[in-house]
């Protein structure tokens, strides 16, 4: 793969007034994704781009469509009209519409015209989003259950949307949104342009790129040294009753400062976070139970280094970006191949160095080396001192078919193989 020459934001085509707020924002030097979705994206084009979270993809479609923005309102030289907006990005969780919201204000600021972002997500009372809106917004961030309310309450109108992005479309599709996604498109005017970012190509987003983009630029970021995210990864061998002292352990001896946890369920966040605190840990949990506002206040926290872990589970951390994170741990293994990427990919952001450890336990065995076959990584299965395992691993059995649950995939007749050999003891030589 050829590699693409560094250019700067001024060569790719970005004013003065974006490649300042870049600049203000500490973005000098853009980012592979950035370097090439912004030309298609201020030519018009389609886009179709493969790029994960922690690769800058956010101001590669936020930069540009700020452009197009300033372009448009120039020219009609007034505000947005009542109830509609112009830009529409639609995100699968209410964080990464904080997130995503947060870029856009931040780059459009420093801008000589006004540029108004409208943020609407579930879980919290739908009137402020309402009444928000009724002057219009230039651009609208959107979880898309909330959105569809907020359409069928009359309180927005997406008859003049221009620009649609699809952020984390992948997830967007896993989360269960497919249908909601239809009802959206279907009350978008024909005649618009369409950004898909996406971390995954699976076969279902492939089949909604064909459907919705036309002639799009695609973008796939070749994973180079330079451009993989720096995380080491590693998996210790623990029982799974002495996972939280394993995990206190490594908190000490590394000295981690902030540490993100991810388990299995909103009661294990809950329990592992009680269980570390009393052991004179900062640590707190984050879940979907919690109201938004104590989940906005934890992360706000954590990221001033007021908690030392926060204990989280797949879907509460989705699209979370904190500068800056330096470890992450799977004390539950994720169910998943893509949930491992997601997880591992909240550290190691924006060039910076990060660590992923995963705790292995006899019984998650198999679903790891499945986990591993599919990121395609092959880690030494570390065993600390004073945390040799000594549980068993459970026998084989009908229900326990070897992947621990793992989804998207059956099962190879190969999978099951390497997964009895994992659970049955060393074979005898054959004669
Ligand atoms: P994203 O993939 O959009 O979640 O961005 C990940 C992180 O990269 C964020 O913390 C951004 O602030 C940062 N970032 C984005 N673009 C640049 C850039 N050109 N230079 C340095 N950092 C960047």
């Amino acid at each position: 793969m050829q590699e693409t020459a560094i250019v700067s934001f001024a060569q790719l085509g970005l004013n003065a007034e974006l490649q300042s707020s870049a600049a203000q924002a500490g973005f000098t030097v853009p980012t592979p994704v950035q370097m090439q979705a912004i030309g298609p994206v201020l030519h018009g084009r389609d886009v179709l781009a493969q790029a994960q979270t922690g690769s800058g993809k956010t101001a590669a479609y936020v930069l540009p469509v700020l452009q197009l923005l300033m372009t448009t309102a120039s020219s009609r030289d007034e505000a947005p009209k009542k109830r509609t907006t112009q830009v529409l990005v639609l995100v699968p969780t209410r964080e990464l519409a904080t997130q995503v919201s947060d870029v856009l204000r931040d780059l459009a600021r420093p801008l000589a015209q006004s540029i108004k972002v409208g943020t609407v997500f579930g879980g919290v009372s739908i009137n402020p989003q309402m009444m928000s809106l009724r002057s219009g917004a230039d651009v609208v961030v959107a979880t898309p259950g909330r959105l569809l309310d907020l359409v069928d309450h009359n309180a927005l109108n997406l008859g003049h949307v221009q620009h649609l992005v699809l952020d984390e479309a992948d997830r967007l599709l896993d989360l269960g949104f497919a249908e909601e996604l239809q009802r959206v498109l279907a009350l978008l005017p024909a005649k618009r342009q369409n950004l898909l970012f996406s971390a995954t190509f699976e076969p279902v987003v492939q089949t909604l790129a064909e459907a919705l983009l036309h002639d799009p630029a695609r973008i796939t970021i070749a994973h180079t040294q330079e451009h993989t995210p720096d995380i080491a990864q590693r998996a210790i061998q623990v029982d799974e009753k002495s996972r939280t002292a394993l995990l206190r352990h490594l908190i000490k001896t590394h000295v981690w400062k902030r540490v993100l946890v991810f388990v299995a369920t909103r009661y294990a966040c809950e329990h592992v976070a009680n269980k570390l605190y009393k052991a004179g840990v900062f640590a707190t949990a984050f879940h979907g139970e919690m109201s938004q506002g104590a989940r906005q206040d934890v992360l706000a926290e954590f990221k001033e280094e007021r908690w030392e872990v926060v204990v989280t589970t797949d879907l509460a951390a989705r699209g979370i970006d904190i500068a800056q994170l330096p470890v992450v741990v799977n004390y539950d293994l994720p169910r998943s191949a893509t949930d491992y990427t997601h997880r591992i990919g909240r550290t190691g952001r924006a060039g910076a160095h990060g660590e992923a450890v995963s705790f292995v336990t006899a019984a998650t065995l198999a679903h790891w080396q499945l986990i591993q076959k599919r990121v395609q990584v092959q880690l030494p299965l570390e065993v600390l001192e004073g945390f040799e395992p000594t549980e068993v691993p459970p026998p084989a059995s009908p229900l326990n078919d070897g992947t621990g649950g793992i989804k998207g995939k059956r099962p190879s007749k190969k999978d099951k193989l390497r997964a009895a050999a994992a659970h049955a003891e060393p074979l005898a030589p054959k004669d």
